[in-house]
């Protein structure tokens, strides 16, 4: 079925929309903010409570602080934004928790994901940062660990291939647990402009390790289903998830069930209609539906 240009329907349609679903989930970067707030995008999910919804944030950006996002969920007028967030390095240190890990997790990730596992009391090692520029001094990162007993990776913009070469030393050990956050191909870098992410490294580790990794970021459904579990969720048919990102956002939408609401800030209507993935429904922007949602609130 083609997406549904919310842009466009009339206030019967907007209606039918509305009633399709009970909660919404939403990506952050993109949607909400770019660096600033997009406008409306603080009246929309404002509007979307008083109409009865529930309202959750789905990111796969580990890297902000609970500080940075406290900031900038507040800078965009949403009470409690933080308190209803779910990132990667939360459900990674979860997910250990669940199975009792107790030996290193040996991380490929954000300093802030560390962070996070680490006030979970999981022992994490990670680096090396600085290396040599000759590949001979390169032996000692295919030694083993024993001590490890998990590779995670989220959000490394300092990959290097010591780091990879470690990694795929340790997945060699069939024991050993493979978690990914964010496996994002693209990162928009600026508004207008698609530059490679991490993801591409996550990649390169799995089909040399051949290994996949259980993924606890978008699009990976154990992320979508953690999500939910979070926020008391049962029905995935109920739940509107709203993203920027077709990749991570409406594939995830497609791996779990909801209905998939894409905005266009990132990417053209024809970019859109030529992907083989396409959302139920699409906007130019959250703002862009403020009158509508005010219309049908009243
Ligand atoms: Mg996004």
């Amino acid at each position: 079925m083609l997406p549904i240009n919310l842009n466009q329907v009339n206030s019967d349609e907007f209606k039918q929309f509305i009633d399709s679903f009970d909660h919404v989930f939403s990506d952050c970067d993109g949607v909400i903010w770019n660096k600033d707030p997009l406008p409306g995008s603080g009246d929309f999910f404002n509007l979307m409570k008083k109409i009865g919804k529930t309202v959750h944030f789905v990111s796969n950006n580990s890297l902000r602080s609970k500080e940075n996002y406290e900031k900038q969920f507040q800078n965009a007028g949403i009470e409690n934004g933080y308190e209803k967030l779910t990132i990667p390095s939360t459900a990674i240190a979860e997910y250990l928790k669940s199975v009792n890990f107790n030996k290193v997790a040996y991380c490929v990730s954000c300093t802030e994901t560390i962070s996070v596992l680490t006030s979970h009391g999981f022992k994490c090692k990670a680096g090396p940062e600085q290396i040599s520029d000759f590949y001979g001094d390169f032996l000692q990162y295919i030694d083993d660990d024993e001590d490890v007993g998990a590779v995670v990776f989220d959000s490394d913009f300092k990959v290097n291939l010591p780091k990879l070469y470690k990694a795929i030393t340790y997945l060699q050990r069939s024991d050993v647990i493979f978690l990914s956050g964010a496996t994002d191909k693209y990162i928009p870098l600026t508004p207008d402009r698609l530059t490679l992410g991490t993801g591409i490294f996550t990649q390169i580790v799995c089909e040399e390790s051949k290994r996949l990794p259980i993924q606890l970021g978008k699009p990976g459904r154990d992320f979508g289903e953690f999500a939910m579990k979070r926020a008391n969720v049962t029905e995935p048919s109920r739940v509107l998830f709203i993203g920027d990102m077709i990749e991570q956002d409406i594939v995830l939408g497609k791996n779990v069930g909801f209905i998939t609401l894409l905005v266009l800030t990132h990417r053209t209507k024809e970019e859109m209609q030529s992907h083989t993935i396409k959302p139920d429904f699409f906007a130019d922007s959250l703002g862009s539906l403020i009158p509508q949602l005010e219309k049908a609130l009243n």
